[in-house]
């Protein structure tokens, strides 16, 4: 082998910063602020208070390889964290606020995190956790002094003191690209969350390749509202690839709600934002409630579940936004698959091209995926068969924090959806493996059912899981949340699932609740629904 002669300098999520600070200076990062008002300053600014940062951390004790827990909504201190932790060699822990308290003492102990930066909010959660926490040193509040509240803890900083009492004097060092930068735990729907833990090198490829046309086509041109928590799989990674770009970024704080979306989205006149579905259905409601538009917005992307038809086109038709539906996880950092239509998709009308862009999308540079059956053979690429969507690449992890390796000899990691990818390779999520519903040996998508349900109009969240039945060993159960003013009934419904779907896929029975329980992440929580009814039987059985 020739060796090459092309540098070689360490792939340092240090370098992202320097980069939009020097080149991008006057670009603006606006965010909805813990106290109330609106903050806004640019990345010149913002590189020199996290170089202000990376001078403070070693005085509260961290050295490189150290743990730094954040526990904060999106904010530039939670950004200037997100450089100034990473950059100096330490790792940043952001911790989900919604886990349940003891999978949150969980994490911080599972990660040894020894400072925890946290925003004014979530004093009390800590003050709750006082005497669980084992290795954390110092508490850190995000504000200035005049905001700094009232607390029975002990060693509680102020963020803005901390920062103010340092020169940006600083110098980024370069250390093995390798190392880790930053983690993340699962959401733990089954047991504890695990710790995904990324590396300087997997997040600048990952942010590079999620920048491409193909993928979030990032540019300086775009103003981003980034509503994915930054706690989320670090915003989606777009944490990283919004500064690498140039973007504007907008952060909304604690409001998530319609009203406060939309108005951040007028106001800077933000042209992409990211968030699951469910923030889309609030912001959607409150539109037509209150009769707005969204003349600045070109872009949605939407992942984390599965995207409604009806938000498609409610979008794309009524609003003019192009939705880029995204499948991804927390374990691959987090982007998989993004649904863009290739050429001899884009010449045919909008109804021929619905099927294809209700799927998850297609694979991007750096991913690789295949589905394979229960005995590890590669099924076809022909939109049928569907079996278990495995991945491996530059930014798939190979094992959780504190475990052996969770990926089989060829790397390939099992995702533990269920999938099916069509001839171009658009890639189809049918179910998570454990939430398929097994009747009769045929396997029926619950996430099938559940779409084409919320697609009836008196129906607000859908829910199918597998109950037991004598013949068939599984049928599937339809929980519903339906409107207030609804009149529809369990034969009402399934009349409407059944001139969708084959005669056998039609689910036994209808119940009708008045909310479905929901994970630290926003999405179903099926285990519990489960829970709930493990005593149900079906009428007929
Ligand atoms: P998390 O690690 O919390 O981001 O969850 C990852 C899981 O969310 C995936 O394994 C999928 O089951 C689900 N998911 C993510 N994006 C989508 C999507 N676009 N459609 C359906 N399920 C999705």
């Amino acid at each position: 082998m020739l060796p090459s002669l092309m540098q070689q300098p360490s792939m340092m999520i240090s370098s992202i910063i320097e980069f939009a600070e020097r080149w991008y200076p006057d670009v603006e990062i606006v965010s909805r602020t813990t106290e109330g008002p609106v903050h806004r300053y640019t990345y010149k600014q913002m590189g020199k208070r996290c170089r202000q940062l990376a001078q403070a951390l070693p005085k509260l004790g961290i050295k490189q390889g150290d743990r730094v827990g954040t526990l904060a909504w999106n904010g530039y201190r939670h950004l200037e964290l997100y450089y100034g932790v990473s950059g100096t060699g330490a790792v940043l822990h952001t911790i989900n606020p919604r886990l349940f308290t003891e999978q949150m003492s969980f994490v911080i102990n599972h990660a040894s995190d020894k400072v925890l930066f946290i925003d004014i909010t979530f004093l009390p959660i800590l003050e709750g956790l006082q005497g669980q926490l084992d290795n954390v040193q110092h508490i850190v509040v995000m504000t200035d002094r005049s905001h700094m509240p009232d607390t029975t803890l002990d060693n509680v900083l102020c963020y803005e003191e901390l920062i103010d009492a340092e020169s940006s004097d600083y110098q980024w060092p370069e250390f093995d690209e390798n190392a880790a930068s930053s983690i993340c735990y699962t959401s733990g729907t089954t047991g504890n969350p695990k710790g995904v833990v990324y590396s300087h090198r997997s997040t600048i490829i990952h942010a590079l390749g999620s920048s491409t046309p193909n993928a979030l086509a990032l540019s300086a041109t775009d103003c981003i509202l980034l509503v994915v928590p930054q706690f989320h799989v670090n915003a989606w990674g777009v944490a990283y690839a919004g500064p690498m770009n140039g973007c504007k970024l907008v952060l909304p704080g604690p409001a998530m709600d319609g009203q406060s979306i939309h108005d951040l989205l007028e106001r800077e006149q933000c042209t992409l934002s990211l968030a699951v579905p469910t923030i889309w259905m609030m912001l959607t409601a409150y539109l037509k409630d209150s009769n707005a538009s969204l003349p600045y917005l070109k872009r949605v992307v939407i992942g984390g579940s599965a995207v409604p038809e009806a938000m498609i086109r409610s979008f794309e038709l009524e609003y003019d936004v192009q939705v880029i539906h995204a499948w991804g996880m927390t374990e691959i950092s987090p982007l998989g698959t993004v649904n863009m239509l290739l050429p001899q998709l884009q010449h045919l009308d909008y109804e021929a091209q619905m099927p294809t862009k209700l799927k998850q999308g297609r694979t991007v540079f750096g991913i690789d995926l295949r589905i394979v059956d229960d005995a590890n053979n590669c099924l076809p690429h022909d939109g049928k068969a569907f079996g278990r969507l495995q991945v491996r690449g530059h930014w798939v992890t190979s094992a959780y924090l504190g475990e052996e390796s969770s990926v089989d000899a060829d790397g390939w990691f099992d995702t533990g959806d269920v999938a099916t990818i069509d001839e171009l390779g658009f890639m189809m999520i049918t179910d998570r493996t454990k939430d398929v519903i097994k009747s009769g040996g045929e396997w029926i998508s619950s996430i099938e059912l559940e779409n084409i349900a919320v697609g009836h109009p008196s129906v607000i969240e859908a829910a199918v899981i597998a109950a037991p039945h004598p013949k068939w060993d599984e049928r599937p159960l339809l929980i519903v949340v339906s409107t207030p003013d609804s009149k529809t009934d369990a034969a009402d419904l399934l009349d409407y699932i059944s001139q969708r779907v084959a005669k056998w896929q039609v689910p036994d029975d209808v119940r009708f609740v008045d909310k479905l329980p929901h994970g630290a992440t926003g999405k179903l929580n099926k285990l519990k629904l489960r829970e709930d009814f493990k005593n149900y039987k079906f009428p007929d059985a």
